[in-house]
């Protein structure tokens, strides 16, 4: 199978768009990481589990990727206006903890998290604290242009330099100039201007705070994503990825910044957002007591794919209701499908090149074709869940297609352990097969060997394999 044309979405022209990598066979991914001040919720890992596909269907494709992913340890204020606290000092002045106990404690639980989702380590993990002399050098390439003004709090980037500033979300200027919050920052010229460089307050030392051509102080957020990206894709490089709440401000000041610095246009091939997850009134503020996070979903008896399932149940870019039954359902349906996988895989002693092309191939086709359309997760799912319990296919060609898709998926398959029948079965498998199976459990106790291997043919025409287990035969949906 020669891999289907990819296509994606593109939120600069607003358009599903061909993607043409800047250097053949290469791809270079940025995806804005967590602010590491307060636990990674269930709607932030969102935002990883999608880059993610994204990642594994082009290396599916292929290419030779680098997936960029920061960490934000500093810069990142409580209000997008620059103005507020910073996040991660004020968590730590909230705990009496250091800056290094809380960024590292959050940290580890966004990868550990990572990792119990399914997600491939990122190539490489920069942390904004570590990267400030590239922060630096760029505000000063921006001052150098004549794109910055400094004011008492800090070094501003001046959003009437760049006359494209608000083509990339769409924004209107004269009503942000008319309604935007200034809150104590009268003195930017425009609500949209942003901080490129913090300046401490006199007489105050910071838990994290730099000298600078400025004076002391921190980075703005945004410079961060900027400086890190071109650090390690280059001037341009493919793709960036973040929530859709990052398109007005965090990536249209990415986009300016960058753009006027590096001198290019675009600066990013293609921008992907990914939607949130809906919580219908369920409260996920991070100072609340009732975060929502992976271990939420252990406490609750389900196991952490089950939510990577339930992010493949829906498109990326639609908004996806969560709520726990609906994470528990997705994690039957995840068993069910290893359960089959698993069988298929033992039947056929782990071999993945056993299956007939000439049934397998159509399902591989449409199973990657449907990644290639702009990650479209539910469709490739609903062709993984077919040939789960075909019975038109072989073990061989079930086993051989699954272990291609879950390249993409990521449950695990080829080292899942095997799965109790009854759970895989359940109670529904009808009374009609259950009264075939009894039948067929006493013709066994009578030795009626003829009869018994009747009703199992009978069994497996309707989608059914008997299995023995220690509690006897039980039957499991193919
Ligand atoms: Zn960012």
């Amino acid at each position: 199978m020669s891999f289907p044309p990819i296509h994606l979405h593109d939120t600069r022209r607003r358009a599903v768009v061909p993607f043409e990598p800047l250097e053949p066979g290469k791809v270079g991914i940025y995806s804005c990481g967590p602010t590491v001040y307060a636990p990674q919720t269930l709607g932030n890992m969102r935002s990883q589990l999608m880059p993610d596909l994204l990642r594994r269907v082009l290396l599916a494709a292929g290419y030779d990727v680098t997936y960029v992913t920061n960490i934000t340890d500093v810069g990142h204020l409580t209000s997008d206006a620059d103005a507020g606290d910073d996040k991660v000092e004020a968590a730590a002045a909230r705990a009496g903890q250091t800056v290094a106990e809380i960024t590292g404690h959050f940290t580890e639980q966004w990868a550990t998290d990572r990792r119990r989702l399914g997600c491939l380590e990122p190539d490489i993990r920069p942390a904004a604290s570590e990267h400030i002399a590239e922060q630096i050098a760029m505000v000063q390439t921006l001052e150098a242009q004549g794109h910055t003004y400094v004011i008492d709090d800090g070094v501003y980037f001046d959003v009437s330099t760049f006359p494209r500033y608000a083509e990339f979300a769409g924004l209107d200027l004269d009503e942000l100039e008319a309604t935007g919050r200034i809150d104590n920052l009268e003195a930017k010229r425009h609500p949209a201007d942003f901080a490129l460089w913090k300046l401490s307050p006199p007489g105050v030392t910071r838990l994290q705070e730099w000298d600078s051509p400025w004076g002391r102080g921190f980075p703005g957020w945004h410079i961060e994503c900027s400086a890190m990206a071109t650090r390690y894709l280059g001037d341009r490089f493919d793709i960036h990825t973040g929530g859709v709440d990052h398109i007005r401000v965090h990536h249209t000041n990415e986009v300016a910044q960058s753009e006027c610095a590096l001198g290019v246009h675009p600066w990013v091939s293609i921008w992907m957002h990914n939607e949130f997850l809906d919580l219908s009134g369920r409260k996920m503020s991070k100072s609340a007591g009732d975060v929502l996070v992976v271990d939420t979903l252990v406490d609750a008896g389900i196991e952490p794919l089950a939510f990577r399932y339930f992010f493949l149940q829906a498109h990326y870019r639609q908004q996806q209701e969560f709520t726990i039954d609906g994470v528990r359902a997705a994690g039957v349906a995840l068993r069910r499908l290893v359960g089959h996988a698993v069988a298929a895989r033992d039947e056929v002693g782990g071999r993945v090149d056993g299956g007939d092309p000439a049934r397998t191939e159509p399902f591989r086709e449409a199973f990657w074709a449907a990644l290639a359309d702009d990650l479209d997760a539910p469709k490739a799912l609903a062709v993984a869940s077919t040939v789960a319990r075909s019975a038109d296919l072989t073990a061989a060609d079930r086993w051989s297609l699954l272990a291609d898709f879950d390249r993409a998926l990521a449950f695990g398959l080829a080292d899942a352990t095997g799965v109790d029948a009854a759970e895989v079965g359940g109670d529904d498998v009808g009374p009609e097969a259950q009264a075939l199976l009894d039948e067929r459990n006493a013709a066994r106790a009578a030795k009626d060997w003829g009869r018994a291997d009747e009703l199992r043919d009978q069994l497996v025409a309707m989608g059914f394999d008997v299995v023995d287990t220690p509690e006897g035969p039980k039957l499991r949906r193919r």
